[in-house]
Order: structure tokens, then sequence, then C-alpha cells
């Protein structure tokens, strides 16, 4: 099943006299399930594209349809609500609360969908057992190395159940340890069937993805299942 279908969309920005075309025409399908990196130079429309398919943006020009609905003339109300029911975020700084637990900054996005208190709590701790944190549930994030953040960010992205798993540059805070081990539980939840789409400029990082995406000005430039997958179990 199709999930992401992006339809020769592009985007452009104007400033003042000048157009700045971010994506110029972009086709991309994703099916379910998929695991996958998009690459490409500084500048080539990486996070344009990434803004669009979570449904933080939509394009100037052409189609975009997320797992069946076109999201392509939606308003902002009505993104929001796409994005809080089909789409879990995981961004390079984590941004986690920092006077809030771990099981708290899981819980947060259940707050918006309307669950109960205990409601909040059970998901929140199975989605942090997951990730394998559940010992870590009341530690704040300046109380957790930055691996063990990234994971409760992990965390809260999984807790809605998202069609889609969107994160840019996960790794970009990480030692390279730690950063194997994000690609490790990564690739544990591309095997549970999870969605995954990672923007990363790293090589070593985008081979754990099973199709690699490259981007250059505005175009794909290449489009290929990743035959040699890294995994380091
Ligand atoms: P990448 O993530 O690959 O570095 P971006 O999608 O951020 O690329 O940017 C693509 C192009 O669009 C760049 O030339 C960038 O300067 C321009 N751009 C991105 N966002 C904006 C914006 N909000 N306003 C104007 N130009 C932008
Ligand atoms: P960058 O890629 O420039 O480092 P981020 O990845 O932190 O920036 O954020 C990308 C965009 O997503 C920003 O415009 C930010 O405001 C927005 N954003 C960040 N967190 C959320 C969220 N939880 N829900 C919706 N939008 C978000």
């Amino acid at each position: 099943k199709v999930i992401i279908q992006t339809e020769n969309i592009g985007r452009r920005y104007v400033m003042g006299h000048e157009v700045i075309e971010a994506l110029k025409s972009v086709t991309i399908s994703i099916r379910q399930g998929e695991y996958v990196a998009f690459m490409g130079p500084s500048g080539s429309g990486k996070s344009t594209l990434m803004n669009i398919i979570g449904a933080l943006d939509t394009p100037s020009s052409g189609r975009y349809v997320l797992n069946g609905k076109d999201v392509s003339n939606m308003g902002e109300d009505e993104l929001a609500e796409i994005r809080n029911k089909e789409i879990g975020f995981v961004f390079q700084t984590f941004n986690l609360l920092p006077r809030s637990s771990a099981l708290d900054n899981v819980a947060l996005p259940l707050i918006y969908a309307g669950y109960s208190k205990s409601e909040r709590t059970e998901m929140a701790m199975n989605a942090l057992r997951g990730v394998g944190l559940e010992n870590r549930a009341s530690h704040k994030p300046n109380e957790l190395s930055g691996g063990q953040r990234q994971r409760v960010a992990i965390a809260r992205a999984l807790v809605n159940n998202p069609s889609i798993i969107l994160a840019d540059e996960p790794t970009g805070n990480l030692d390279s340890k730690t950063s194997y081990d994000i690609m490790d539980l990564f690739e544990e939840l591309h095997k549970k069937g999870n969605t995954i789409i990672m923007v990363t400029h790293e090589e070593d990082i985008a081979h754990y993805a099973h199709r690699i995406v490259r981007l250059r000005d505005g175009l794909v430039e290449s489009d290929k299942i990743n035959e040699n997958v890294t995994n380091a179990r």
C-alpha cells in the first residue's frame, strides 16, 4: 500500500524579486513499511521536502497524497490534525521539555489526542519499554545521555502509533557508537512494520536505510534500493 505519493511537487520561495525554487518537480512514491533515507548537499531541498511530507508546509505546485488524503491544498488546522494523527517527528536536537520527566515528555502528544491520564501513563510506559528505557521514566532530560534523550524523543514520536516516522538528522548530535545504537533501534522499528523516512548527510548512516533517495537542486537525482543495508547486530 502506497502511503506517500508526491506528484511533480514544486515549492517556490519569493524573496523580494528573487524566486527560489527549493523543489522543482519531485515525484516520489513510498509504501507502508519502507525505510528510506533522503540525502543530498546543503540547499538541495531535503528540509523543504520533509516539511511537505510531514504536513508542516504545502507545495506551490503539484499534488501530495498522504495515506489516501490529498493534503496539497489543506489549511493550517487540517494540516495540524493530519500531523497529530499520521506523523511522528524525531529531530536532531531532540526537542524535549527540560523540566518534564521522560514519561511526561513521551505522554505529551496524547494530551492533545484527548486520552485520560491513566491511558497516557500506560501508553507512554509501553513506548518507553519499546525503546529500552522503562527504567528511566522519571528521569529528566539532563539526567539522561544523548542517546537516551533521542530514545525518549523516538518513544514520543511512536506513542500515537503514527503512520510514518520522520527523522531529520536523528544522529546529528550523537557520537558514532550512540548513532549506530539509534540506527539499530530504527532497524527494529522497521522490522515491526513502521514506515521510516530520515534525512541525513552521513553516508554511513544512510546505509542503514533500505532505500536511498538523493536530491540535487530541487530534483531527485537518484532513487535506489540499498542492496548493502548496514546491520550492526
Ligand atoms: P536542505 O535541507 O537540502 O539543505 P532546504 O530545503 O533547506 O535544503 O533549502 C532548499 C533551498 O530553498 C535553499 O536554496 C534554501 O536557501 C531555500 N529556502 C529554504 N527555506 C526557505 C525559506 N523559508 N525562505 C526562502 N528560501 C528558503
Ligand atoms: P532544522 O531542520 O532546521 O534543524 P527542526 O528539524 O528542529 O529544524 O524543525 C523543522 C520544522 O518543524 C521547524 O519549522 C519547526 O518549527 C517545526 N517543528 C518542530 N517540532 C514540531 C512538532 N512537534 N510539530 C510540528 N512542527 C514542529
